[in-house]
């Protein structure tokens, strides 16, 4: 068995995650790079290995079972164990979908979920053994401040003012699975914390979003890899961002 560190970021073809496979990589770790889309995946792992980094390409589309399950067989089959799973992989179709038609898009509404939220728990619940197979398994779910409901009730909030449902609510839905995963793990050496990475210079919410964002994807990348690797006694169920816990 291998002793490097063994990392899976899901969604790390492009932006945040392919970010946060650099930074992990750049620790020494091993980290296989996930996409949906395999080439991509190639094509990511395949630019970090010429750079010196240990980064491998694996097939992973978070809303097909069977995609999710190929993928924990075959990080089983060639690591044995998983250390670090960050659930990346994410939408946010309404900020490209006229204001008309939210929030009540039923459709919009079940694929941010579909993503966001079913993803999330799907590749944790898949790969739940091999983290425990780890010392000391680590989940970071890429959540975002725009999920905190106590932000949104906070007339005071620069949030308090932006009104995504589907989006807001699939990441409010994602921190409780961070608590509820934290809880129902609190007898195991896992770990599993919430992040807001700010906001990011990266396709996600439209064209606009690049030239808007203040934080580019390597600076963000750092509050996620920071929760990756929390020490054996470091926090389980929080959420955070680069300056410390943030209101759920
Ligand atoms: P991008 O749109 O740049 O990247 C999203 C990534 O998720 C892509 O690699 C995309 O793959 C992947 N993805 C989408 N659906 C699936 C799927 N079904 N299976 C596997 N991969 C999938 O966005 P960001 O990098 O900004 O977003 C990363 C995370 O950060 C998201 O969870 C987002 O909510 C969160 N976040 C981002 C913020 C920002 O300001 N950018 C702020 C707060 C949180 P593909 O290339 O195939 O589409």
């Amino acid at each position: 068995q291998q002793t490097t560190t063994v990392a899976l970021v899901t969604g790390a073809n492009r932006g945040l995650g392919l970010a946060t496979a650099r930074l992990i990589a750049e620790t020494g770790a091993t980290v296989l790079l996930g996409a949906r889309n395999t080439a991509k995946a190639e094509l990511a792992a395949a630019h970090l290995r010429d750079e010196g980094l240990v980064c491998w390409p694996i097939t992973l589309d978070v809303e097909s079972g069977s995609s999710i399950a190929e993928a924990a067989a075959q990080v089983e089959r060639e690591h044995g164990r998983l250390d670090i799973l960050v659930n990346n992989a994410g939408i946010l179709p309404e900020a490209t979908t006229p204001d008309a038609e939210r929030p009540l898009d039923m459709g919009l509404f079940r694929r941010t979920f579909d993503t966001n939220v079913f993803g999330a728990a799907a590749v944790s619940q898949a790969f739940l053994s091999l983290l425990r197979a780890a010392d000391v398994g680590r989940i970071v779910n890429v959540s975002s401040r725009m999920g905190s409901l106590t932000d949104q009730l906070d007339p005071t909030s620069p949030y308090a003012a932006m009104v995504l449902p589907a989006y807001q609510s699939s990441k409010a839905a994602l921190n409780g699975l961070t608590v509820a995963l934290a809880k129902s793990l609190s007898d195991t050496p896992v770990r599993v914390n919430s992040v807001c990475p700010g906001w990011v210079q990266t396709d996600l919410g439209g064209p606009d979003n690049r030239a808007a964002a203040p934080t580019t994807a390597l600076e963000a990348a750092r509050t996620v890899v920071r929760m990756a690797f929390v020490p054996a006694d470091g926090p389980t169920g929080t959420f955070v961002d680069l300056d410390g816990p943030i209101p759920w």
